[in-house]
């Protein structure tokens, strides 16, 4: 086939248009993509600077665990379920609620969600989540004909509820910024493999929008234990991670480190060692919010991890220490009080001009690494321009 020289010179004009749009158009995406790939940075804070005069109440946060065991078996849609929301929201009057239900397998799940948003707050949410379901069987149960009956939950479940509830209480005089929201999940802990329904189904139903004001999702779940063993979690926000171990090491929870007091830190949070988890955490975190599980998966002293007393009918109060339940709420406390949540970073109309930005050199680091990519994206793709150009106007001669 014949095609003339002024045709072709055409059709390489239009050829060389598209390339250059494509180019702009590719330049233009990795832009926002390195925007959008922009680091969290927590305010900058120090710890001890806060620590003391704690207020969180261990003692009524054990007696909430006896009171939740009491009520029997918290699965969805039961009575025992009800009422426990119940007794939630008349201990917390100055926390506004929603209750948001869903069905799923055979039954009604219904997520409790708790804020306090103070005056004068920034757009910023806090998340602390616990799931206040007790589990529907004990599959690991050395007893066989005991392994299809619902199980006591007093660590997996009540303990986290009732520092949540405990939370509750002392969060209103804190002098906040932010608003926090407290995440009573319903469903974690139901079926074969525990399907943390709840947390899904919140996921599920916001929008970005709704998401982007969160600044932390801290769920924690089997913290009550009396001989206390944390580790890091993963799939979790390596930032927030990294704000827990400050405070840990301030409130002398890391072995090797010193407490604010001076005084050496007990073996508690070992944030060195990771483990795979999946719990309330994964939803959020999947849809991108900063999200992390503080969980003891040790369950007894000298427990293997997933061993112990975990999912059996042995997962009592007794096993349960006002101690440990006091440790998670100190470390909330501190967390909330030295603003250790709060980003300084993504959140335009929060003012924080008076305090200086965290780690501005690894902000500039990963914004110069960004431009250095485009850059060689950028004289790749005009270098193959150029001798596509050329291979055209040597082949047309
Ligand atoms: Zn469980």
């Amino acid at each position: 086939m014949l095609i003339g020289s002024k045709v072709i010179s055409s059709y390489n004009r239009r050829l060389l248009a598209f390339l250059l749009i494509g180019t702009l158009l590719c330049n233009s995406s990795l832009v926002l993509a390195s925007d959008n790939d922009q680091q969290i940075t927590y305010h900058d804070t120090a710890p001890c600077d806060f620590y003391g005069n704690f207020t969180f109440n261990s003692t009524a946060a054990n007696q909430s665990v006896h009171w939740q065991v009491e009520l029997g078996p918290r699965l969805p849609g039961s009575n025992a379920s009800f009422l426990l929301r119940e007794s939630i929201k008349e201990n917390l009057t100055e926390w506004t609620f929603e209750e948001e239900s869903h069905h799923r397998e055979d039954f009604n799940l219904t997520n409790l969600i708790a804020t306090y948003k103070p005056d004068n707050s920034s757009s910023q949410e806090i998340y602390l989540v616990a799931h206040y379901d007790s589990r529907d069987r004990a599959e690991r149960d050395e007893n066989e004909s005991l392994r299809n009956t619902p199980i006591d939950g007093a660590n997996d479940g009540a303990s986290g509820t009732a520092v949540l509830i405990e939370m509750g209480k002392i969060i209103p005089k804190m002098n906040l910024s932010h608003s926090v929201k407290l995440f009573f999940t319903d469903a974690e802990d139901q079926g074969v493999r525990p399907g943390i329904y709840g947390s899904k189904a919140w996921a599920e139903n916001r929008t970005d929008d709704e998401l982007s004001n969160i600044s932390a999702f801290i769920v924690i779940d089997m913290i009550g234990d009396s001989d206390l063993h944390f580790t890091h979690v993963w799939p979790g926000t390596s930032e927030l991670w990294l704000t827990i171990q400050s405070l840990a090491e301030a409130l002398g929870l890391v072995e090797g480190e010193d407490d604010c007091l001076g005084n050496p830190g007990a073996d508690v949070f070992d944030i060195e060692t990771s483990y795979g988890v999946i719990d309330d955490h994964v939803a959020a975190f999947e849809r991108g919010v900063p999200a992390i599980d503080i969980i003891d998966i040790h369950s007894g002293e000298g427990a293997d991890k997933w061993g112990g007393y975990w999912h059996t009918h042995n997962d009592t109060i007794d096993k349960v220490s006002a101690e440990s339940l006091g440790r998670i709420g100190q470390l909330l406390e501190l967390g909330l009080l030295s603003e250790s949540w709060v980003l300084d970073s993504n959140f335009s109309d929060y003012n924080h001009s008076n305090e200086p930005k965290q780690n501005p050199e690894s902000n500039k680091k990963n914004t110069i690494e960004n431009s250095f990519t485009i850059g060689i994206l950028s004289i790749t793709f005009t270098l193959f321009l150029v001798i596509f150009i050329l291979y055209y106007r040597i082949k047309n001669k």
